[in-house]
Order: C-alpha cells, then structure tokens, then sequence
C-alpha cells in the first residue's frame, strides 16, 4: 500500500506550503471510516483513496484535490456526513466532496439515461468546482486499473462508460496521459482478443522500432547542436494500442501503414527554437507531404501546442515528429491540471459541450493577469451548464428540468398524476415547501395524498410548461365544477326570492332556451356563468319573470344598506368557507381576515367568491354592489385541518435594549412561529416593529396580542389591514 508520507513528500516538490497535517488527519480520518471495508480485490478500502490520492499529486494538483482524494468516498460508502467532513476539514474540502457524492448518483442512473452524451453532460452540469472532475478521473482512473476484480458484465459496462465519458472528459480537458491510459484500461476490458492482437503486433515490433527511435533521436540531438538549438529534452514513443486500433479501423489500413506509430518528441527551450528544429528536420529527411501540422499558431480546442511533421527515416520506417516548448508539453500531457501557464488560444465552437469549455481558455487567459492563487481557485468554481439542473428519483431515475424548477414541476415530469397528486416533497430526506428551487444532484420525494388537488398558488412558481398547462387545466375544469355549483345557489336564492321553482324552471328547459340570449350554450353553462359572477341573477329573473311582475325588479333594485346586511344575515343557504386556497372561494388579500372573524363574500366578477373582513376598509365600496355580497361563515373548526394564516401586526414601542428579543419571545411563548420581523425607529424615536405571525384564529391572534401588549415599553398593538409582509 502506498505510504502517507510518500503523498505528502510527492506534495512538498510544488507546494512548499502544503498543510501535512491537514493531509495526515485525512488519511487517518478515511482510515478509520473504511475500516472493515475491502475493494473486490479483496485488499483494505483504504487502498483505493490512498490511490487516488497519489494519481492527484502526480497531476501535481494542489493540497485541497489531494486531501479531497482522500475523503471522495466517505459521504457515499460510509455514515459519515457533508457537515462532519465540513467541521473537521473545512467548508471548500466538504464542497468538493458534497459534489462527488452527487456525481456518484449517476452511476445509479439508468442505461437510456447514460446515453454517452448525455451522460458527460449531466456530470458537467452537477459540478461548480472543475477540481471535482479532476478528482473523478482520478477515481474512474484507480477503478479502472483494478477493474479485472469485477463480474464480466460490470466490468464491461464501466469500461464503456470510460470509453464515452470520462476519456472525452480527459481530452477536452488536455489531460493526454489520463485519457491514454484511460482509453488503453477500457480496449483492454471491451475487446480483449482484438487488444491481445494488436499487443502482440505491437511487441514484436518493439526492439526494432526501440532501437530505430534511438538511433534517431541521437542522429537529432547531433543535428540540433551543430545549429545551436537547445534541446530541453527528446524522447521516443510507441503509439498507444487504442489509438492504433482506432486507425486501423478508420482508415482501413495495417499496422505498417501508420505513419505516427513512433514518433520522436522534442522539447526546445523556445518558440523559436521549435520552428528552427522543424527546419533542420525538413532538411535532414524529407517530409510526407500533407503531414505537417502547426498547431503552435493554432492551437486545438484544448489548448495543445505543438508543431507535428512527419518523416521517413531508415529502412522506409514512417516517423512522426513532435516539437513544442518545456511549457507546452507540460498543458500536452496534463491540461487543465499543468500549471496554468497556457499563453493564447484560438476560440472555435461548435455545440454546447464546446461552449462549456470556452472557460478554460478565459479562465488561462485571466490567469497571466492575476497572480493571486485564491482568486484563482475561486475562478474554478463555475456553472458549465446553467439552464439545467439534473436531480433525482429515489430509485435514481434522473430527472432534468429547467434552472428554477420546484418539486411540482419534478412531481408533473414523473406523470401526471403524481402532479395532481402532489402534497409536498422531500429533498435530500428533508421535507421542502413546493416553491423550493431545486438543485443539482437532489434527491427529490413527492409525497401524495389521493384527496389533493393543485393550488392556484401554484402557477406562482411552476416553471414547466407541462406543469402549468396540467395545473391551468386541471384549475379550470375544477373552477367550472365549483361555478356550476355556485351559480345554480345563486339563481336559486333569487328565484326564492321572486317565489319561482329553480326545480320546474330548469325540467321546463327554460334556462336551456335563454341560455343563448347570453352567449352560452346550456343551463350549465348559463349556472357557471352566474357562478363566474359574469352574469347577475336579478338579470336573469327579468327574462323568467311574467311581464305583469317585472316591475317587481323595479322596486328592489336599490335597497338600503341596513337593507342589504339584513339580507345577507337572513339568507338561509350559507357559502361556507373551507379554506384559503379553495378555488372559488378564497380570502380577500385587501383585509386578510382569519377565522373566526366576521366575515362577508363578494362575488367578484370572474374569480369567484372573495371573503373579506367586516372591518375591512373596501367595505363602503363592495356594498355599492349589493347583489353580489353573500353571506359566508367559517366551517366548523377542526383542530387537524386547520390552517395558519400570515397576520402582520404593527407595534410601536419604547426604545429599548433587548426590546426584539423580548417580542420574538412573548410570540413564541403563545406558540406561533414568526415568519418575518422588521424594526426601525420613527421620527419621535419610537421603536417601529413589524412582524408576520402565523395564526389560526381570532382566539389565537388575541392571545398573542395580549402577550405583546404585557411587554414592558409596548406603547401599542395594532393589526395591519391588507398583504401580510412578503418575506
Ligand atoms: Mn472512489
């Protein structure tokens, strides 16, 4: 097993500074919660972080990636917490981890959703820190080299997924020697006869070819020294199998046919010394032609650099040669992991994922300016796809929604049903109001009761447009229902009135014959109306009512208010109010009352019944239109259903030290939960305390007004008419 100390010693090299206690109680700390557990191979877990731990001090990636190495399972494999990793090891390790475990999800996920692309894209989209992806390579890249423990089919399947995600991964991040090794694990694993084939090929080429690219190499460093060019360094290599057996399947040829199976790399010292070797190179062999490439001048997407040519040397042998500088071979091998010194590059993209890497280029780029390193580390933490968010089913499903989506919108994308269903939702095992946004990486639970029902309150946050389509229709299927229902009680209370037979009227097809007079097609449609308020009933009396008694309508047109109140009191059916957020009956936001107020209903013209408090101050106005008010009363109250409603009261007090803490105090001491508090002062240097309070009846709201009035300095209590704060 690999040692502690060889890590941190790996560490000291490039971060003089490095915290080895930090790295030390992360290793005892992975120690002591893998204890017990072992890899397929039978050895302790710890092997595995320790593993990775030295695969990112190798990429020569800083303290925090190590450390994060140490602990990437712990969340996922053990009962450890984000919080504890947070206490013991800060809040930026705890983060880095935190996205691990969510990423670690989409393992889970289903083969449709792990469609390669797709699949690269969501694990893009979960990360806000690319260190997070650097320390999953290292994972995938330690998996991989002990991948022969695993069962046939797991092992083909990580292999594939290697393949079509984390090796693109690797290679848009620059990462060359990942990705090769990456690439080389999988073929090994998918194709075993065909990699066995091309080894052996490849082997019985290897001592001549080793011995051809010595001789070269040697011919070059005499050649580049009679022209004065220094050579940082020079060295051969052998092409790696995939990449061979990519080739060789693509262009249809064999193996002898590669012209970069061996390819000679020559580190100069400068851009210009690179261009210079390229010329005594050209004038040494002749070149293939078509085969020159200057990717110095215009660099790939991924910011390699290097000027390619090929050549034929001895023997008829093809051969590639490579020629960058010390800088460009360190971005070649490790990418985004080198150190940051990348110069210019060329922008030039294509589709979305390309667009999500044009940071890296901005990220370099600003890198030259600031020398800050924190700065810099902040500037890694980015949102490479911001218009998604992914989250999950409990059973892994993925779900993707659009950035702003809440648990209804989730609930809907599952199946209808479940959205009409829908009472509340858990996220991450914790219970979330629905307009909660939802996350990256959630796990989301929606909790159903078969007697639910969308909530207007609803379109207020739903951000699907299958969600609101669902709730809009299913609210006015629901309002029309409830309109018919309320219409026909209207137009009966009226015909009470007048001593007409709602009965007879409606066996009579009476109503189905005016019906048209009004623009719809049927008594329902006549009853909804009236229940919409679109319609009046003393209107439709006029046409019901034999000529001789129309005059009737005359002399109650205008009844006095005492008239009015006495009416409303003296109807016999009542519109009883379940709830605020029952559909046609709802409370009126201009007074807010709560139950057990007095109360009266306005039918409005389109919405329904609106309750409002008798001391609301539209009173005067709502009672120029008698014919709509209605009497409504509270439905029994019943201690289980009952609803707490937002009351915002106004106090106006001494001022005082510790005068809130004595307010939130007597409030909580009545039981309520305050939802919002505000304090200032006024112009007399009187405290002004505005606070929303949760409450569920009168009862409730004078017992908490009492328990402020009894404060010491509370001048006065006053209950706000109209919208309660918005918090
Ligand atoms: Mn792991």
């Amino acid at each position: 097993m690999i040692r502690i100390e060889t890590i941190i010693e790996k560490l000291r090299e490039n971060h003089p500074s490095v915290d080895e206690e930090l790295l030390r109680r992360a290793y005892l700390f992975s120690a002591r919660q893998h204890r017990g557990q072992t890899r397929q191979s039978g050895e302790p877990y710890l092997v595995h972080p320790l593993e990775v731990a030295n695969i990112l001090a190798d990429l020569n990636l800083d303290p925090i990636c190590v450390t994060t190495g140490l602990l990437h399972d712990i969340v996922e494999d053990t009962e450890t917490s984000v919080e504890e990793i947070e206490e013991y090891f800060g809040p930026e390790i705890a983060h880095l981890v935190e996205g691990l475990t969510k990423i670690s999800r989409l393992d889970q996920a289903s083969t449709e959703e792990r469609q390669a692309l797709n699949m690269r894209k969501m694990l893009l989209a979960m990360v806000d820190d690319v260190r997070v992806v650097l320390v999953k390579l290292a994972d995938r890249l330690h998996n991989m080299r002990t991948l022969e423990y695993l069962p046939g089919e797991k092992r083909r399947r990580i292999a594939q997924e290697t393949l079509d995600v984390y090796a693109p991964i690797a290679h848009r991040l620059g990462m060359a020697r990942v990705r090769g090794e990456l690439e080389d694990l999988a073929f090994k694993h998918l194709e075993p006869e065909e990699y066995q084939k091309l080894k052996e090929l490849v082997e019985s080429r290897r001592s001549r070819l080793d011995a051809f690219l010595d001789e070269v190499s040697r011919h070059i460093l005499e050649m580049m020294a009679d022209s004065s060019i220094h050579v940082v360094h020079i060295e051969g290599r052998i092409k790696r199998l995939y990449s061979i057996y990519q080739k060789l399947h693509r262009q249809h040829i064999n193996i002898d046919q590669v012209y970069d199976l061996v390819a000679i790399r020559i580190i100069t010292e400068s851009v210009r010394d690179c261009y210079a070797a390229l010329g005594v190179i050209h004038a040494a062999w002749k070149p293939i032609p078509g085969r020159f490439k200057d990717w110095i001048a215009i660099p790939r997407e991924n910011f390699y650099q290097s000027l390619h040519t090929s050549i034929v040397g001895e023997g008829g042998q093809p051969l590639e040669v490579q020629i960058r500088t010390r800088e460009m071979q360190s971005i070649a091998e490790e990418g985004i992991a080198a150190h940051w010194k990348y110069k210019e590059g060329r922008r030039g993209t294509h589709t979305e994922e390309d667009e999500a890497f044009v940071w890296l280029k901005r990220l370099v780029e600003w890198q030259q300016e600031v020398k800050d390193s924190r700065e810099f580390l902040d500037s890694l933490k980015l949102d490479l796809y911001p218009k998604e968010v992914y989250s999950f089913t409990p059973k892994g499903r993925v779900i993707e929604l659009p950035r702003g989506a809440t648990p209804v919108d989730f609930a809907f994308t599952i199946h209808t049903q479940v959205g009409l269903a829908c009472t509340g939702a858990k996220v991450n095992g914790r219970i979330v109001p629905l307009r909660y946004q939802l996350r990256n990486g959630d796990v989301v639970e929606i909790l159903t009761s078969p007697s639910a029902h969308p909530s207007r309150d609803w379109m207020n946050f739903a951000k699907t447009s299958r969600a609101r389509s669902k709730i809009r229709h299913y609210l006015a299927e629901s309002e029309r229902v409830t309109a018919i229902e309320l219409g026909k009680k209207l137009f009966e209370k009226e015909a009470d009135r007048f001593r007409l037979n709602t009965k007879k009227i409606i066996s009579n097809g009476d109503l189905d014959r005016i019906a048209p007079d009004y623009g719809v097609a049927r008594t329902d449609d006549l009853f909804a109306a009236i229940g919409y308020g679109k319609i009046l009933p003393r209107n439709v009396m006029s046409k019901l009512l034999p000529p001789d008694r129309v005059g009737e309508l005359e002399q109650e047109k205008r009844p006095t208010l005492k008239q009015v109140v006495k009416r409303a009191l003296g109807l016999q059916d009542r519109i009883i109010v379940k709830g605020i957020d029952d559909v046609m009956v709802y409370r009126a936001r201009c007074c807010n009352p709560i139950r057990g107020e007095e109360i009266i209903g306005y039918i409005t013209r389109g919405k329904g019944v609106a309750v409002h408090s008798n001391r609301c101050p539209n009173m005067p106005g709502l009672q120029v239109n008698p014919e709509r008010l209605i009497e409504v009363e509270w439905m029994k109250s019943d201690a289980q259903h009952a609803s707490a409603y937002p009351v915002t009261v106004r106090l106006v007090t001494e001022d005082r030290p510790g005068m809130v803490a004595d307010v939130t105090q007597a409030i909580a001491g009545v039981g309520t939960n305050i939802r919002d508090i505000r304090a200032s002062l006024d112009e007399e240097g009187r405290g002004q305390l505005v606070l929303t309070a949760e409450i569920f009846d009168m009862k409730h709201l004078e017992k908490m007004t009492g328990a402020l009035k009894s404060i010491r300095g509370v001048i006065d209590v006053e209950r706000t008419s109209g919208e309660p704060a918005q918090v």
